[in-house]
């Protein structure tokens, strides 16, 4: 077994941060459904394909593409003809949380896809449950306002530019349970980047524009799609919505996963202090029901029955 999916990524100073890793990864659709499905069990070719609007071709660039990121490797389970199935790596695996936020958040914020999703069940403590985003040091339950935002030593927008390989595919909404208005909101990189900007206070086009160097065509599409679906409102200045500060569990959750797996020399990107007890916050994702923490194999999906 590789060890790469184990330790985290030691990156160079002065190089592109975790955020950019983050967004480089987290920031497509396909990563984020392929690494969904591996979640829920999915293991092989097939499975994916079985599962996904995928092609042949997609698939296989992004297999490939997550395997090279150590978020999945590969094993042989037959030897003649030679087949290998992808298995999470706990670099991959990690992503429970930030999985789990989705689906709260669809299921709160996109009314039209409440009936295709599963329900989740605490096994430990037996009841269906909402995951609750609360402080690992003091364990308050904690929104958006709850927290502080700053970027930290390794943390500037030059560095976070996303890094990619791969193109985002067309509008195109795939089956049910496969979460489209997260897609849209998180599943492309400049989307992405554009909720973290959000977040740390930016809200003109011009800060959103500068801030991400990004081609301002490409920033206005983006702003426009995210005003269409209620994660921002405004013209003028660009306010996230409950609908789009509600995305924050998830935002936190991938930013702590990054910034766990790909370490700078100089420190955090984005360093984050819960208000509250002061300490730096860092995410526990709790049962509503019971208010432990969750642990990610003590979840079970209940059987869709519509
Ligand atoms: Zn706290
Ligand atoms: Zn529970």
């Amino acid at each position: 077994m590789s060890t790469l999916g184990h330790v985290r990524t030691e990156l160079e100073a002065g190089a592109p941060n975790a955020v950019s890793r983050m967004l480089g990864l987290l920031g497509d659709e396909w990563n984020l459904l392929i690494v969904q499905q591996s979640l829920l069990g999915a293991t092989r070719f097939g499975e994916y394909l079985a599962r996904l609007p995928i092609s042949n071709a997609v698939l296989t660039t992004r297999l490939r593409g997550l395997t090279g990121e150590a978020m999945l490797e590969q094993r042989e389970y037959q030897v003649n003809p030679p087949r290998t199935e992808y298995l999470l790596t706990p670099r991959g695996r990690a992503l429970w949380p930030m999985m789990l936020l989705i689906w709260d958040w669809e299921r709160r914020w996109v009314p039209d896809h409440v009936a295709q999703l599963p329900a989740m069940r605490h096994d430990t403590c037996g009841a269906l449950f909402t995951p609750l985003l609360t402080c690992g040091a003091c364990t308050a339950p904690s929104t958006d306002t709850d927290v502080k935002l700053r970027w930290g030593p390794s943390g500037s927008w030059e560095r976070s530019t996303p890094i990619t390989v791969t193109r985002r595919r067309g509008g195109a909404t795939g089956p049910p349970g496969l979460y489209p208005e997260t897609m849209s909101v998180f599943g492309n990189r400049w989307s992405a980047a554009i909720l973290i900007a959000a977040f740390l206070g930016a809200s003109r086009f011009g800060d959103f524009q500068r801030q991400l160097g990004a081609p301002p065509a490409s920033v206005s599409a983006r702003l426009r799609a995210f005003v269409a679906n209620g994660v921002l409102s405004g013209s003028d200045e660009y306010l996230l919505t409950d609908k789009g500060r509600a995305f924050f569990g998830v935002l936190v959750t991938a930013l702590e996963w990054g910034q766990h797996w790909f370490h700078a020399p100089e420190g955090p990107a984005v360093v984050l202090t819960h208000r509250a007890c002061g300490e730096r916050f860092t995410a526990r994702v709790a049962c509503d029901q019971c208010a432990k923490a969750l642990s990610g194999d003590d979840v079970l999906v209940e059987t869709v029955t519509t």
